[in-house]
């Protein structure tokens, strides 16, 4: 099972840049170990001071390909949810300032939280949200990726075969922020809650 994760695929503001051509997608991935499963908590590693939360909305991967058309992309997955893309912010400023790859600060042990999975909504934008201690501290609308999801998948499959159960965070939109031990975050995909997920 492999974990993909696309950087930067929100615009800050989504009106403004609405009319760009949407840039290559940014691609990194996260081994099977960095999965938090759904009812795990997130136990806050000694090697950061800086842990942040990242809410993305997260494909499941259902059949078994390589170069995708965008075309036929709809028919790789099958379910979605919401999942927490945990980074050590402190770390990977460090790693981008010296060009460094970035895996210890986004693919360490449970980086990777992902919530119970539901059919992928009939329409392609939908809300997703976060709540820390119960107060709203992100939000997102698919509409406003830069890349969809079909462009993903074909992004993706140029360079990396997809299996089936393959997972896809497909990247957080503005409203990241810091976690401390004693967090509570809850993440919702429209009105269905769907990923607890305390911090230890
Ligand atoms: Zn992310």
């Amino acid at each position: 099972m492999k974990i993909f994760a696309i950087g930067r695929n929100y615009a800050e503001h989504a009106k403004e840049l609405g009319n760009e051509v949407p840039s290559e997608p940014v691609i990194f991935m996260k081994p099977d170990t960095a999965l938090l499963e759904l009812g795990d908590d997130f136990r806050y590693p000694e090697f950061s001071q800086e842990i942040h939360y990242e809410l993305e909305v997260v494909l499941h991967v259902s059949k078994h390909g390589r170069n995708i058309s965008r075309e036929s992309a709809r028919e790789y997955f099958d379910a979605v949810t919401v999942g927490i893309d945990f980074t050590a912010r402190d770390l990977q400023a460090k790693c981008k300032a010296k060009g460094l790859p970035w895996e210890i600060s986004k693919s360490f042990d449970g980086s990777a939280a992902v919530g119970q999975f539901v059919q992928v909504p009939e329409s392609p934008e939908y809300d997703f949200t976060l709540l820390k201690n119960g107060t709203l501290c992100q939000a997102g609308n698919t509409r406003d990726m830069l890349n969809d999801c079909e462009s993903l998948i074909h992004a993706i499959s140029r360079y990396f075969t997809l299996n089936p159960g393959d997972l896809i965070f497909t990247g957080t939109p503005s409203g990241v922020g810091p976690v401390a031990v004693g967090d509570v975050f809850e993440g919702f995909l429209a009105d269905q809650s769907l990923l607890k997920c305390a911090i230890l």
